[in-house]
């Protein structure tokens, strides 16, 4: 089994633009190899927005060279984008954005959860992609709940909703640059649960909501654990009613340069796209 490395915890939230409160619970601004192929992980909420007259969010801004993940667990969210593309997401929904060479976006509460306020909960991810994959022409995967395989934990442990990777030969819908899982787990106080993670990848779990136990340690709501590369799966005890999510993935030995919006391998790589964004060549909002 894997062991805990470290755990995070009491991260103070901050807000990015005006709709998302969240908590950065790990970055590759710290120790970009030992999370590696994630690059950042923004935790948002649980929070309770009002009732507002305008979409709440964030604005214009571009991403090259890596993936943003958004999950949406509470509430709802839209994006307008500079190749046109515009969706929304709501409770249990997806969107897998693979910036690669450029993207300039927005990121707004939904037209319908502004009207009427609530519980908001997301989580936006960052994965890395590899050099040969950072200059890519960038694309979207918009999954929805439906499409996400959602399996019982034996015996009535609970469920677990695949979105990438695999678990016991059940595939996630999400298509994926490098082997990674994303695992979306409910689990039932009193019971154990062993979830797999290769030998050699990297591991996290973050506990949303509840408590469980991992390699002797308690985890609570808001608590983020990096599991050691050695050992092979990750056996979890569930002590209270708990929301977890679990990301493994084979680590991208490659240098790691970024800057705001932009994750590249090199300060040369970096230039460039501030270059590109400021005149243009990422394209623009219309
Ligand atoms: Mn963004």
């Amino acid at each position: 089994m894997k062991q805990i490395q470290r755990v995070v915890r009491n991260v103070h939230p901050h807000w990015v633009g005006d709709g998302f409160p969240v908590r950065s619970l790990f970055s590759y601004a710290e120790d970009a190899a030992e999370v590696s192929p994630f690059l950042l992980l923004d935790y948002g909420g649980p929070h309770e927005f009002a009732p507002a007259d305008r979409q709440l969010g964030v604005g214009e801004h571009p991403h090259r060279g890596f993936e943003t993940v958004t999950i949406v667990y509470e509430g709802g969210l839209e994006h307008r984008d500079s190749t046109g593309a515009h969706g929304k997401i709501g409770p249990g929904d997806v969107q897998w954005m693979t910036a690669a060479s450029g993207v300039v976006h927005a990121e707004f509460h939904s037209r319908e959860f502004a009207r009427t306020g609530g519980l908001f909960e997301m989580v936006q991810l960052w994965v890395n992609l590899p050099a040969r994959e950072k200059m890519s022409p960038p694309r979207y995967q918009e999954i929805v709940d439906r499409q996400i395989p959602r399996l019982n934990l034996e015996p009535d442990g609970g469920t677990v909703r695949v979105i990438a990777g695999e678990w016991n030969g059940v595939a996630g819908p999400a298509r994926t640059v490098t082997p990674l899982c994303v695992f979306d787990l409910r689990l039932k106080a009193g019971h154990e649960t062993t979830a797999p993670a290769p030998e050699g990848h990297t591991a996290i779990l973050l506990v949303q909501h509840g408590r469980v136990t991992v390699d002797g340690k308690s985890l609570a709501a808001g608590d983020l654990a990096i599991l050691e590369r050695s050992g092979r799966d990750v056996a979890l005890r569930c002590e209270a009613e708990a929301m977890v999510l679990m990301l493994t993935g084979q680590p991208i030995n490659e240098p790691v340069v970024g800057q705001g919006p932009f994750v590249m391998n090199t300060r040369e790589e970096i230039r460039q796209a501030i270059h590109d964004y400021q005149s243009g060549r990422m394209g623009r909002l219309t």
